[in-house]
């Protein structure tokens, strides 16, 4: 429960991220849009105001998703892809009209349908899912601000840098903000899944969140903030401030130490205590990503995402423009081996060139591998750049999405075409390239033993894996906990799949989210995992923990 400052020089809250911070404390007062006017219009145009309203609200979240990617973080950016969910559920949209009567106004509408909703997710038990009540406040706001015909004007924010207090920040105001002088946060409410908690976690700034009302004359006051501790000084006295800032001047030098230490483990093999080595590879999208993967400490690349480089371009691109950007990124490896993952395209990564056919469940349609098969010409020419960028460098192959040992024979059928071809035009390529696939279905996990005979090694895409395996969309992040609760059934197929695997003499990577997993390392150690490939932040950190694992 948190303490309440009457009875206190403190609040306690839920800490976010660790840290301490002292700074001046500053009210973030949400100013409500004002109540319009009753005016007695036909009903008729208030529906075409509430149509208006809803899509003007529609072009607006896009714009702030779109800011919010590329300022901020892709978590928050989903949660403007939640708000486009919600405007366009039928049953938000038929509540909406529906509380359209003869009688009402579209803000009365709009109201009411919020109230509705917003109670019926409050009282949900998943933390996660009652939290989302919130964005239901904010749609509100922001369909309210449609109507009244006015976005809300900005709030004046101090000049100096400051701890900001709100009683919960909405998506909406969080990217709104000017977060160079932010501190850190503290809410009244939220949970560690509210917005603010997943802002400060994107910003890496200290939070305190559900820390209860604070009273207004707070605004200014002075305060220490300790998010490890889940606390919050108020005016601190002398002493107190003194030991405050002696224990955080400790722990930069703890935390700079550490960053030191991880540092100097760059060239330090990640040999388990019992002897097993695990090779940390980066997962890139292109040549400057790889370059910096192996300044970074990656032992190679375990994933390159060949079909980032697609969605940057307007048209096919051809063999000559794929093998001059591969060997670029082959020669930026300085010899370390690079994973290709032929093209993945579909599902999340729609590619409009390819005018590829609309599917009700993209995630279960037309992608990587299938497309691949389908446009035999188009594979070939990104298997015929790879080959070549191959004499430059160590290449492995991978396909993505397989299913079946005749997809893999098929994929090879066409390999062998373009290395004859390629041959009979004198071009150089690495004949010995390994060849491999990923694994990221349950069919492949299952059938595991036998894609074994056909291929160099496995990579577990944890991503796909989990969304085939939980039949949980990973695009929709109400299902993230229980994709969180519920890793043991891929960890299973991940271990038959290491059995498989090296029961051929091959060997096996993981490079979904789940290999930078530090609670996950250890088992992984125990499955005598080969390589983990991660996002370039976090290759020291795996690094380390493996060289701690027993
Ligand atoms: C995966 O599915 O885990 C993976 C690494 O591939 P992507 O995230 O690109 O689908
Ligand atoms: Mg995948």
């Amino acid at each position: 429960m948190p303490s309440t400052p009457q009875s206190s020089r403190f609040v306690t809250g839920i800490g976010i991220n660790t840290g301490k911070i002292a700074g001046r404390l500053h009210f973030f007062h949400s100013e409500q849009p004002p109540k319009p006017a009753k005016v007695h219009r036909h009903p008729r145009e208030e529906r075409c105001r509430l149509e208006l309203a809803l899509r003007e609200t529609a072009s607006r979240l896009k714009l702030l998703r779109e800011r919010t990617l590329a300022e901020l973080s892709e978590e928050l950016a989903e949660i403007f892809e939640i708000h486009a969910m919600v405007l366009e559920d039928e049953d938000f949209t038929e509540a909406l009209f529906e509380a359209l009567t003869a009688n009402t106004t579209a803000e009365d509408a709009v109201i009411s349908a919020t109230d509705r909703f917003a109670a019926r997710f409050r009282s949900m038990d998943d933390p996660y899912l009652s939290a989302r009540a919130n964005d239901i406040a904010d749609l509100r706001e922001q369909l309210l601000e449609q109507l009244a015909g006015a976005e809300k004007p900005a709030v004046a924010e101090p000049q100096e840098s400051y701890i900001l207090v709100a009683p919960d920040l909405t998506p909406s105001q969080t990217v709104t903000l000017d977060k160079s002088r932010i501190l850190g946060f503290v809410t009244f409410g939220g949970t560690p899944s509210s917005h603010t908690a997943i802002l400060a976690r994107a910003m890496g700034i200290p939070a305190l969140v559900g820390v209860g009302e604070l009273p207004a004359s707070m605004d200014g006051c002075f305060a220490l903030l300790d998010a490890a501790e889940g606390r919050l000084t108020l005016s601190p006295d002398a002493e107190t401030l003194r030991a405050f800032e002696q224990s955080r001047r400790e722990e930069n030098e703890l935390a700079r130490e550490h960053d030191r230490y991880l540092r100097s483990l760059i060239n330090k093999p990640a040999v388990t205590r019992s002897g097993h080595r695990m090779l940390i590879y980066a997962n890139v999208g292109d040549s400057g990503e790889a370059a910096a993967a192996c300044a970074g400490g990656a032992d190679g690349v375990g994933l390159l995402r060949t079909e980032l480089l697609y969605l940057t371009m307007d048209h096919a691109p051809t063999e000559e423009e794929l093998y001059v950007s591969y060997r670029k990124t082959v020669e930026a490896m300085n010899g370390k081996r690079i994973v290709f993952r032929t093209l993945d395209a579909g599902a999340d990564k729609q590619i409009p060139y390819l005018n590829l056919p609309r599917e009700e469940n993209p995630a279960l349609g037309f992608r990587a591998v299938r497309l691949c098969l389908a446009r035999e010409e188009l594979f070939k020419e990104q298997l015929r750049a790879i080959l070549r960028a191959s004499a430059y460098g160590t290449v492995s192959l991978m396909i993505p999405m397989i299913v079946s040992v005749e997809e893999v024979r098929n994929c090879r059928r066409l390999l062998e075409e373009c290395k004859a071809e390629l041959q009979k035009e004198g071009k150089a390529f690495d004949n010995g390239m390994e060849f491999g696939i990923m694994i990221e279905t349950p069919a492949a996990a299952v059938m595991c033993r036998e894609l074994a005979e056909e291929v160099n090694f496995f990579s577990i895409g944890t991503n796909d894996l989990t969304q085939y395996t939980l039949a949980a969309d990973r695009q929709n992040p109400y299902l993230a906990s229980l994709c969180e609760r519920n890793r043991e059934p891929v960890l299973r197929l991940i271990e038959e799949s290491a059995r498989a695997i090296h029961g051929r003499g091959g060997w096996i990577g993981i490079c979904g989210e789940m290999a930078a997993d530090l609670r996950l390392t250890q088992r992984f150690a125990d499955m005598r995992i080969d390589e983990l490939s991660v996002s370039v932040p976090y290759l020291l950190g795996v690094r380390e923990k493996v060289i701690e694992c027993k």
